[in-house]
Parts: structure tokens; sequence; C-alpha cells
């Protein structure tokens, strides 16, 4: 007997069939004997439908409320339709959906009136999307003849800091309510359902994780029930050589070690939330990624004693997309202490997240990389306090490009890395415009245009023989 986490990202449930497919993954370990755990995501696409709404009302368009409530509810009730056959338990489900969505839509409508969309308000939104999905799985679970509940994360006992949209756990007070709340529904053989990445702070208010943070949910609920593994299920093979998504003879790699998994979380594999392995880490709880879609494949495993079996220093390639990039020039930088750090301190002032800076040694320019939806704010803050100023005489932006970054652990030291990294890139014809090593030297990141991305990453995956 194993108790395991299982976490069900958003692609896995993206419809009511994938739903019952869950389902069945759940009852086939339950009937092997294995008490799980189950953190559910939002249904596919609906945090991002949900913060595109709230940001579209606070310019005060009250009569898109209903448009998108109506959406929504119809997603939710199809979905609950084909997921759960028994049809009280159906019709139950659906009204509980109702009412959900009835809350949502009060808070929209606050937020049109009010005008303001704050980071508390926000995590208020988001929250919705994984109240839905647990209610329905859990439901679903009942319909395949499991006892289940669902909570919220805060139900759950999950306690973070007031870092609204980024919240960090505080250990020791969740360890101590999720043994409490959770562990005697495991011996009672019932399977809880959490939502991943909503939680509350030390005063209940609500609290997310950040993008992705239901991966994050599922570690930590796996440290404080010590679990014997957390599972991360989502639809492809585990963590590969690269996004499978656009480069399609990527292959999977089998074993991780925790570094080598963070390293590439934090770099841009899409797969796992950066901050996800850091309460697994101290407690040696094994990570297993795997595809609800291919669940004979073993995934990829990350534990402490597995690394990547590759003799090539390069291990993994990541495209990240929906950045741009801030060229700041003027010959008033040059030597002049402290000019980088006002650039700085007006993007950090306006809640700015620098993803990479690259600098030449004549300091007369300084090239930044942001999230793309963060450009016109980071642009018009800029201006106003750089222009004009003797600090800086010209400011550019290009919102079409990407960021490549090349990763692996025995990167460290080892010679001519870069140059096989830029002769592959330089052989597509492809334009560089931006370059970063960070001292760690496990990876190469570098800026080249959105369009020329998929082709810059081919020709350095097959450059270190990753598709091999
Ligand atoms: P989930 O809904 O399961 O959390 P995500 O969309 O957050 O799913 O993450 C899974 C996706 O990450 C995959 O569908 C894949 O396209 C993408 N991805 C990007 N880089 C990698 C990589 N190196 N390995 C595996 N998947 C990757
Ligand atoms: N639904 C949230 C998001 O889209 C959390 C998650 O998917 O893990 O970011
Ligand atoms: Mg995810």
């Amino acid at each position: 007997m194993k108790i395991i986490v299982m976490k069900f990202g958003g692609t896995s449930i993206g419809t009511g069939e994938n739903i019952r497919n869950v389902a069945n993954i759940v009852r086939n370990s339950s009937k092997k004997g294995d008490k799980v755990v189950v953190v559910v995501s939002a249904l596919a696409g609906v945090t991002n439908q949900l913060i595109h709404e709230a940001e579209e009302l606070t310019k005060g368009k009250e009569g898109r409320i209903q448009e998108f409530v109506k959406e929504l509810t119809e997603k939710h009730l199809q979905t609950i339709d084909i997921a759960i056959e028994n049809k009280k338990l159906k019709e139950e489900t659906k009204h509980s959906a109702k009412k959900i969505i009835e809350e949502l839509e009060k808070i929209l409508i606050g937020i049109c009136y009010v005008g303001e969309l704050t980071l508390k308000t926000k995590d208020q939104v988001l929250s919705f999307g994984e109240r839905l999905a647990a209610l329905i799985v859990s439901a679903t679970l009942r319909d395949y003849n499991l006892e289940s509940q669902y909570f919220t994360g805060k139900e759950a006992g999950i306690v973070t800091d007031s870092k609204f949209g980024e919240a960090n756990p505080l250990m020791n007070f969740t360890t101590h309510q999720v043994i409490e709340r959770i562990k005697p529904l495991l011996k009672k053989n019932v399977v809880p359902v959490i939502t991943g990445f909503i939680v509350a702070n030390q005063d209940g208010v609500l609290t997310t994780l950040g993008r992705g943070g239901s991966d994050y949910t599922a570690t930590i609920l796996g440290v404080a029930l010590d679990v014997d593994e957390v599972w991360i299920w989502t639809d492809v093979d585990g963590i590969m050589t690269s996004d499978p998504k656009i480069i399609l003879d990527a292959k999977t790699l089998t074993g991780l070690s925790y570094g080598e998994a963070a390293e590439m979380a934090i770099f841009g594999a899409k797969a796992m939330h950066p901050r996800a392995l850091e309460p697994v880490i101290k407690k040696h709880i094994p990570v297993r990624i795997r595809n609800v879609f291919n669940p004979k494949n073993h995934g990829t495993l990350i534990s402490e004693g597995a690394k990547v079996e590759s003799k090539e220093v390069v291990k993994a390639i990541a495209l990240i997309t929906d950045v741009s990039m801030i060229n700041i020039r003027g010959a008033g930088m040059v030597g002049a202490p402290g000019s980088y750090a006002k650039i700085f301190r007006i993007l950090g002032k306006n809640n700015i997240n620098v993803m990479m800076v690259s600098t030449a040694v004549s300091e007369a320019n300084i090239s930044i990389i942001i999230r793309n939806n963060q450009l016109e704010r980071a642009m018009s803050t800029l201006e106003i306090a750089l222009l004009g100023r003797d600090l800086a005489n010209k400011i550019t932006s290009e919102d079409d490009v990407c960021v490549i970054a090349a990763m692996g652990a025995n990167m460290k030291g080892s010679l001519g890395v870069a140059s096989r990294i830029f002769s592959a890139v330089a052989k597509k014809k492809i334009n560089i415009h931006m370059i970063a090593q960070g001292s760690s030297e496990l990876n190469i990141s570098f800026v080249v245009k959105e369009r020329d991305g998929p082709i810059a990453v081919s020709a350095i995956h097959e450059e270190f023989n990753l598709n091999k």
C-alpha cells in the first residue's frame, strides 16, 4: 500500500471524457490498495479566460459579464453531462456549479464598478476555475463508486503568507492542519479532491501560488502527509528534451535529479511549476511526471539518485514565448553608478518582472526581457522616468521575440558549448539579438525573433543529439 498525491492538470481534465479517464486512473490505484489524494487544476483554458475577463472588466464593460457567465456555465454543465452518468448526482453537481458561478458573477460586477483589479481580487476571481473543477472531479469519482469529498486548498489546511498572486506556504502550520483534516479521510478510504493553486493566508483570505501552481499544491500536500510519491499527471509522457508540441522527436527524460528538474522548470520547461520541487527536496519524496493519455508509460522520475543518462552537455532546450525585449541606450549611463539600479527600481515599483538582462561592457546600453502583457506599462514608465534626464536617450522595444534556454548540469566548466549552440543557430541563418549566461553556468539563454524560435530549438536539439 502506497500513499500517493496525484495532481491532474487542466490539460488532463479538459473534457467530460477526460475527467472519466482521470476517475478511471484513480479507481485503478484504489483497487490496488493505494491511498490517493487528488489535486486538480481548472479545466483547460479556464484560468486564462478568467484573467482576460477580469482585466477587460476594469475598463467598465458590464455588458460583457452576462455573455461570459453564460459561456462558462455552458462549458461546465456540458462537462458534467458527459463526466457523470448517475442522474441525481449529475443534477446535484450542476446545481452546485451554478451556485459557484453566481458567486463569481457578483465579484465580476464589483470589479466593473470599482474599475480596478488588485492582486487580491484577481486571486479571488482565479479561484473559481479550480473550485468548479474539484466539484466535478469529486462527483465523477463518486459516479465511479469511490467515496470522495472535495476541499479548497484553504479547507484542506494549506496556509500561506499574504503575497497575493505568488504566495509562499507556511509549512509548519500547514503540515499540522493538513494532517488533522486530510489524514482521517484516507483511513476511511475517502478520496479527497483538493483544489490546486488556490490557498489562503493566516486570516483566511484567498491567495494563489502563481501560474501553474497546482503542481506546488501537490508537493506541499505530499510533504505535509509524508506520502510515498507525488505524481503529476499531464498530457505528455514526462519531462522531455524539449517541448514535444514544438519538437516532434523530443525524447522523454526517464530520470532527473531534483536539481536538474528544478533547473528545467525555472528555465521555462513548462511541464512544472518552478518552485514545486522546493518542499519535496528536503524530504526526499520522489515526484513522477506521467501522461494521462498513456498511463502505461512510467514517465519521468524525479528523485535524489536519478539523473539524465546522456553524454552530451546540453540535456534539454526550452522555448519561452510571449516575451518582449526593451533596449535602453544612452551615453549618460557610462560610468554613472546607480544608473542600472534606477532602471530596475522603476520596473520593480511598477510590478514588472525582469526575466533576463544583458549589458555590454561599454555600459551604453542595456537589454531587458519581460512578459508581453507588461510591455505597455514598462515602456511608458521607463520613458517618463528616463527620457530627457541625461541618463537614456533612446528606448525601443520588440514584442515579436522569444527566449531559448539550453540547459544541462555538466555545462559548468565545459569548453565550447556556447560555440556549438551558436554555430548551430547561425547555420540556419538566424540572427541572435541578446545573450545571457548566469554565473551558475547551468544554462545559456539567448533571444531570437519569435518566428525563428522553433527552428533554432530544433537546430540545437539536433546538434546535441537529443533526438537519439
Ligand atoms: P498541465 O495542465 O498538465 O499543468 P501544462 O500546460 O502546464 O500542463 O504543462 C504541460 C505542457 O508543457 C506540455 O503539454 C508541453 O507542451 C509543455 N512543455 C514545455 N516544455 C516541456 C518539456 N521540456 N517537457 C515536457 N513538456 C513540456
Ligand atoms: N489553473 C492554474 C493556472 O492555469 C494553476 C495550474 O494550472 O496549475 O495557472
Ligand atoms: Mg501546469
